[in-house]
């Protein structure tokens, strides 16, 4: 195990595997996922979250919405019409791509935060009619 092997791990060490925020399942590295208009840097979980990943941090706001859209199937008409809260959740994290873990420190909701550089998306189960 190296010389940290005796040490009793800290939850520290749970805190920063990369776990979907909504359901806990360790998720994969980021890949390329091809959608109708190009493609964009994450993935899916088994609970239905779209996660998107920006490395340059600059274009979350495209990046949430690839992974809002991909969570619709790609209706981007369905996806703009949703609102956050009542059609959705979304939860933002820092993503370290090096050692594919995530950072423990603290992130706030807004999506504006600019350390943050990964979403999730996850659709609530919309109400039948
Ligand atoms: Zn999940």
């Amino acid at each position: 195990m190296g010389k940290y092997g005796q040490h009793i791990r800290e939850d520290k060490s749970v805190l920063t595997e990369p776990r979907c925020p909504f359901c806990r399942t360790l998720f994969e590295r980021p890949r390329e996922v091809s959608t109708i208009l190009g493609y964009f840097s994450g993935g899916t979980c088994g609970c239905g979250a779209v996660f998107s990943y920006d490395p340059t941090r600059k274009n979350m706001g495209e990046a949430f919405m690839d992974a809002l859209a991909y969570a619709c199937n790609e209706d981007w008409d369905l996806a703009q019409s949703l609102e956050s809260e009542k059609d959705f959740e979304e939860k933002f994290v820092i993503y370290r791509e090096n050692d594919h873990t995530l950072s423990s420190k603290a992130v706030s909701s807004n999506p504006k935060d600019r350390i943050v550089n990964m979403i999730f998306v996850k659709l609530k189960k919309r109400q039948t009619e």
